[in-house]
């Protein structure tokens, strides 16, 4: 038996709901299964987070919850068309490439209790992870499997995100929209993990992160220790922008269709 509870969404067609893109017709969230007592391994179940911070539609299975989007952002960015309500000029010092915000249809199923994996594979090229508003978030690298570099940072929006193959419209780097200089909860990678900004809840810049960017301490949501993943501390390339996540994940990813 399994519970699938679903948040309605409602996706209208047009420019003015592409922007909105969601629409929550119930706040109930996902039922918990803390005590489901399942084979996942971890200590600190994610669902109550996952269904109170994300306002997408939600399926929600004892371990494990789906979580449906259109990948595109509710807020302003030059890759929106110009006369589209949230399109502005790209910030100074920046270009745009051809791409555009182009409506997807994103699944990605993570564990309802994160747990390590025992090997720690490595994170790839497309989405390794979705912010709260249903954004797609890639690594650090680019087509080929090579680092961002000097030319295609000169893409980034000051969301910290471009267009890519698909116009699949995807975060890089932090931005004014997610989080920063701070201690935002940014959304979660496919293994379940949340990720946030540069710094803890206590205003601090973590310094005992591991590897993959990560430690495990409370958060302003969870207030059992969990892993969690940090953006880098460290300008790229002297820019304005910090990546959100390099290197592998902490834990076994789910899957991620679109
Ligand atoms: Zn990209
Ligand atoms: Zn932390």
């Amino acid at each position: 038996m399994f519970y699938t509870n679903t948040r309605i969404m409602k996706l209208t067609l047009g420019f003015i709901l592409a922007a909105s893109a969601f629409i929550t017709a119930t706040t109930s969230g996902c039922k918990k299964d803390d005590s489901s007592g399942g084979d996942s391994g971890g200590d600190v179940s994610v669902t109550s987070v996952v269904t109170a911070k994300y306002t997408l539609q939600l399926h929600c299975y004892p371990a494990a919850t789906t979580l449906r989007s259109n990948g595109t952002p509710a807020h302003v960015s030059p890759y929106w068309l110009v006369g589209h309500a949230l399109y502005e000029a790209q910030i100074a010092g920046q270009n745009t490439n051809p791409g555009s915000i182009g409506v997807q249809s994103y699944a990605m199923t993570i564990p309802t209790n994160p747990a390590e994996a025992t090997s720690k594979e490595a994170t790839s090229l497309g989405p390794i992870g979705m912010a709260l508003n249903g954004v797609a978030i890639f690594n650090d690298r680019e087509g080929g499997n090579v680092p961002v570099d000097a030319g295609v940072l000169q893409s980034f929006d000051r969301a910290g995100a471009h267009p890519g193959p698909g116009n699949t419209y995807h975060y890089h780097f932090t931005g004014d929209f997610t989080g920063n200089d701070d201690a935002k909860l940014i959304g979660f990678l496919r293994d379940g993990f949340p990720i946030y900004a540069r710094k803890d809840n206590d205003g601090s810049y973590p310094s005992n992160l591991d590897a993959n960017g990560g430690h495990v301490g409370t958060t302003a949501d969870f207030s059992t220790a969990i892993y969690h993943y940090h953006a880098s501390n460290v300008a790229y390339m002297g820019s304005r922008f910090y990546v959100l996540k390099a290197g592998s994940y902490h834990g076994t990813k789910g899957t991620f269709t679109f």
